[in-house]
């Protein structure tokens, strides 16, 4: 989209001073902790209703010119809009320590991936509900895929049902890929062994074969991340919506009552280590879009999590919560390994 962020809607944190009394923190219906993939996108949607106010919060800087290039991705590994998180050494591979990137900047991670545009096998999203996610199936989930998405069909593959494709949501697609010389022997190795060709991995018939890819780029060749996508100038103008960018949410506040579970109410936040810490109210809710490692994080030093674990480092526990920040697997085409220290 290439438009540049309006400044009059960023928020100054200081605007959200008043640590002490609760009476005085500022006040939004929403509080969407993350501008990632998910965060920009809760903002851009709970914002359309201007009755309803909404602060968006993320930890990283509103834009960089790298993200629009979808290919110079991997140039971002290791800037300052990635937060270059290491695993602990893995022992299934021989105790060697992972890279891991995740973007740190409006759009998040879909501002610093591969652009592949999947939306993942329904049998995933069945698992889901299985599971306990009620109301995540697939024909649930689907008619959101096909609203976010405006695929613009390409006449070299003409075997795309743009029936099973979104055409008027934010999210820009299409095949914009040129196919590398080895790759028509790539298509034919893999028919040869069995695997049948697929025109369309994001349709109801599921995610089996080989398959050219769509991607997640616009008409002018940039990068459709969520910000791109969804906080257009027009959103950013938008007088219920605040975004505040650089600014690092350390705590979700909760009030505690003897009988109930305990309630989100707010979060504390800060531009840096040093910084002075500020608190803003949810009125009605604190959703954490931080990501599958920022959001457990955030759960943890907010005091939800395994007790044990939380008292040994001298975090007062709010809920004995043992699964948070366990049973994370992450499967991983661009894997950059780092040498075992
Ligand atoms: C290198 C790479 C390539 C990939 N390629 C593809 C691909 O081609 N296709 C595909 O579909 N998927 C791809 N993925 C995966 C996909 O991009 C992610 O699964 C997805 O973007 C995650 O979205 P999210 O909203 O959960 O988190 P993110 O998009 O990571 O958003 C989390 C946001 O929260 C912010 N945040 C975190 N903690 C705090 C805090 N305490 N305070 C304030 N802000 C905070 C972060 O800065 C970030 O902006 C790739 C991932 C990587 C790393």
């Amino acid at each position: 989209m290439g438009h540049s962020l309006s400044k009059a809607s960023h928020s100054d944190p200081r605007e959200f001073a008043s640590p002490k009394d609760a009476s005085q923190w500022r006040e939004y219906d929403y509080i969407v902790v993350g501008g990632g993939t998910a965060g920009c996108i809760l903002a851009a949607r709970l914002s359309e209703d201007r009755n309803t106010t909404v602060l968006l919060i993320e930890a990283g800087k509103s834009e960089d010119f790298i993200t629009k290039i979808p290919f110079a991705f991997v140039k971002t590994f290791k800037s300052p809009i990635d937060w270059a998180f290491k695993t602990t050494p893995q022992s299934a591979l021989n105790n060697r320590v992972i890279s891991w990137p995740r973007g740190k900047v409006l759009g998040g991670t879909s501002a610093i991936n591969a652009s592949i545009y999947h939306q993942c096998a329904p049998e995933d999203f069945e698992e889901w509900e299985r599971l306990g996610a009620t109301g995540w199936n697939y024909s649930a989930v689907r008619p959101y895929f096909l609203k976010s998405e405006t695929y613009h069909p390409s006449p070299l593959y003409p075997g795309v049902d743009v029936k099973e494709r979104g055409t008027s949501g934010p999210i820009q697609t299409g095949h914009h890929r040129e196919n590398a010389p080895i790759s028509g022997t790539v298509f034919e190795t893999v028919k040869a062994l069995g695997v049948p060709y697929t025109d369309d991995v994001n349709t109801p018939k599921g995610t089996a074969g080989v398959v050219h890819f769509i991607s997640t780029i616009d008409q002018s060749g940039r990068r459709s991340s969520t910000a791109a996508a969804y906080l257009t100038p027009d959103v950013f103008s938008r007088p219920n919506l605040t975004i505040a960018v650089n600014t690092h949410v350390d705590q979700v506040l909760f009030e505690t009552t003897e009988s109930k579970d305990p309630v989100a109410i707010g979060v504390q936040v800060s531009t840096s280590p040093t910084s002075p810490q500020y608190r803003v109210r949810a009125k009605r809710e604190v959703i954490l879009s931080g990501g599958a490692v920022g959001s457990p994080q955030l759960l943890l030093l907010s005091g939800i999590g395994p007790a044990d674990e939380l008292s040994k480092l001298g975090i007062p526990v709010v809920k004995d919560l043992p699964a948070t920040g366990k049973n994370l697997s992450d499967v991983r085409t661009f894997s950059t390994s780092a040498a075992a220290p």
